[in-house]
């Protein structure tokens, strides 16, 4: 299986890198960011829960986004190999999905950093919030976003480091330049 974690701030590109990955690998995508969106749009209790930590631009819980996870995987039919997007954002979740696929018998393949100047990821993010309607796309929570970012998840690189699993993406240039890197990263350890 070709698991592959899609790793970098708030807008550096990672759903639509993902989508691209997606097509050309026939991979499974999970985003977190999206399955947490559909729990608010359904107005369940995660979706409740979740909403408070999404509209401040700070982290839902491990806890919750581990178990929502481990849902996720159990309801996907076996593929290729999944996408990883915007999971794990901390330690304790890039340990948990290490067992979560070793226990199914698989592992992390690689992890794309994709790397991107600050100036931009404002830019990109504001541009998207005039077309998302995400809550989460306005300069305040988005300076929060990318503070979060900086302390919280960062870090990972260094952990995905350790494991042999980190290759890092220049993210500046056209989305075809950067899924020429991106590929080139994927093929690699295929
Ligand atoms: P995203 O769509 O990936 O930018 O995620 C939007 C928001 O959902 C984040 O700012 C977090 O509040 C929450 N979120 C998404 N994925 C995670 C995760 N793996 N851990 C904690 N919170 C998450």
């Amino acid at each position: 299986m070709l698991n592959v974690v899609i790793f970098g701030a708030p807008g550096s590109g990672k759903g639509t890198q993902s989508e691209l990955i997606i097509k050309e690998y026939g991979l499974d995508h999970i985003s977190t960011g999206d399955v947490l969106r559909g729990e608010m749009k359904a107005e369940t209790e995660l979706g409740k829960i979740a909403k408070d930590y999404i509209e401040k631009g700070q982290l839902v819980p491990d806890e919750l986004i581990v178990d929502m996870l481990a849902n996720v995987l159990d309801s996907k039919k076996p593929a290729k190999g999944v996408i990883f997007d915007g999971f794990p954002r901390t330690i304790p979740q890039a340990k948990a999905l290490k067992k979560m696929l070793n226990e199914r018998g698989t592992d992390v393949s690689v992890m794309l950093n994709l790397q991107v100047e600050e100036e931009e990821l404002i830019k990109r993010l504001l541009e998207r919030g005039k077309v998302s309607g995400r809550s989460d796309d306005n300069l305040e929570t988005i300076k929060s976003r990318l503070d979060v970012y900086h302390t919280q998840t960062a870090p990972l690189a260094d952990y995905y480091v350790g494991e042999g699993k980190h290759v890092a993406i220049k993210g500046m240039g056209t989305i075809e330049e950067i899924f020429d890197r991106v590929k080139e990263a994927i093929n690699n350890v295929k």
